[in-house]
């Protein structure tokens, strides 16, 4: 038995098989590589999600989170604690917001942004007890807990969970009328992904976003943009919703916030929103502990910088323009996304997501699929332009391959 086989076979016998990984082990990473147990090297070009926007083993990440370990790692927030402060009041700087609620996973952190929701629909906005409604996004994807599956309309996520979560109404992802129609007296948000990013990369129509932000403002209605894949440089800018000249009234923020060194989730927005809270009614033992807070300390001053952005920008540009010369191919039938980000649709006679994934695996490039016929590209922001045409180069053999 090989190492890989031996550390599959493991997992198979003793994880719950919640997921389907292509069938590489990886051992180290360092940038945009990563290195499985066999000494295979592999070009990371999904980049665990948007976690890793700073590459792997970010020497800065890695140093701030090795300072913090020497000092202290947990105080819970039953004490404060020294780096606190200064994560709460950058972080809020950052998002130009006056209030941070830390948290750890991208889940719990939208869970924090539809309670924030509620709390202020009843005490701010004036809703009727227990009739506060959100309205959400066919497609949508922003977690795994019980409330969070109920208002997914994806089958897989949904079925023998129940019973469900109410309080939460669908329209068409895109469609402003029909958001329009669903935004009632006792609708306290809109919960949005400014581009839905398990949905395939779906970028909504010119138009879309303002439209929601007019719509909520005129109507008292908070805007909630859940950026936790979109959001931290990976289109080009801070926040997707900049590409559309749009401040939410929260933001939801999470994966790329702890530099894939830790979890760290976020909701970030004004003393109204966040303001509702006191002592005991929200929390969490590792939410904004001093490991996670130097960690994300460090992620918010290299986004200080812009260079990321910048970077993003402009690889993507490359990026979009390279995918664009393969959709006349026929191989590709479609390519949407921005910055270093891009759901790749794949003509199924060519092969299904999934086996365009393990043949670029064999050729030395990670991507994973999504809803069989997409493959999704969001490698490290600190990947190389050359390093970058060689994914494409595999890319293009492997679709011209098939
Ligand atoms: N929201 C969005 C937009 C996401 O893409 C994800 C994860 O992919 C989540 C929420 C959930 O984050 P987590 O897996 O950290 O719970």
């Amino acid at each position: 038995m090989t190492a890989t086989e031996r550390n599959i076979a493991a997992a198979d016998q003793h994880s719950a098989h919640n997921y389907h990984p292509l069938p590489v082990v990886v051992a180290t990473a360092e940038g945009a590589w990563m290195t499985d147990v066999e000494g295979r090297r592999y070009l990371d070009m999904l980049a665990g999600y948007s976690a890793l926007n700073f590459g792997h083993g970010n020497r800065r990440l890695i140093n701030a989170a090795k300072e913090q370990l020497e000092r202290v790692t947990l105080t819970s927030r039953a004490f404060h604690h020294d780096r606190f402060g200064e994560f709460c009041s950058a972080l809020a700087q950052l998002c130009d917001m006056e209030m941070v609620l830390a948290m750890n996973t991208g889940a719990e952190a939208v869970e924090t942004a539809v309670k924030t929701a509620r709390k202020w629909g009843y005490r701010v906005k004036g809703v009727p007890d227990g009739r506060a409604k959100i309205v959400v996004a066919a497609g949508n994807f922003h977690g795994r807990t019980t409330t969070i599956i109920s208002f997914s309309t994806d089958p897989e996520a949904r079925a023998d969970f129940g019973p469900y979560t109410p309080g939460f109404e669908i329209v068409p992802y895109g469609d402003l009328a029909a958001m329009e129609a669903a935004v009632d007296d006792d609708t306290v948000a809109v919960l949005l992904e400014p581009i839905q990013g398990e949905a395939g990369v779906l970028v909504p129509p010119a138009g879309y976003l303002p439209g929601v932000r007019r719509l909520t403002r005129e109507r008292g209605v908070l805007f909630i943009a859940d950026e936790i894949q979109s959001g931290l440089g990976r289109t080009g800018r801070t926040f997707a919703c900049e590409h559309e000249g749009v401040v939410p009234d929260v933001y939801v923020l999470g994966k790329a916030l702890g530099g894939g060194v830790v979890p760290v989730s976020a909701v970030v927005s004004s003393r109204e929103v966040l303001g509702v809270y006191r002592p005991g009614e929200h929390g969490s033992t590792f939410g904004g502990n001093p490991l996670a807070c130097a960690v994300a300390l460090e992620v918010v001053a290299m986004l200080r910088t812009g260079e990321y952005q910048e970077r993003a920008a402009r690889l993507g540009e490359h990026l979009h323009h390279e995918l664009g010369l393969m959709t006349g191919s026929g191989a590709v039938t479609a390519v949407r996304g921005r910055g270093l980000w891009a759901g790749v649709d794949i003509a199924p006679e060519v092969g299904t997501g999934r086996e365009i994934s393990e043949r670029l695996m064999a050729r030395g490039v990670l991507v994973k699929d999504t809803h069989g016929s997409t493959i999704r590209i969001a490698p490290p922001l600190v990947i190389t332009k050359e390093d970058l045409n060689w994914g494409l180069e595999q890319l293009r053999a492997v679709l011209g391959d098939a």
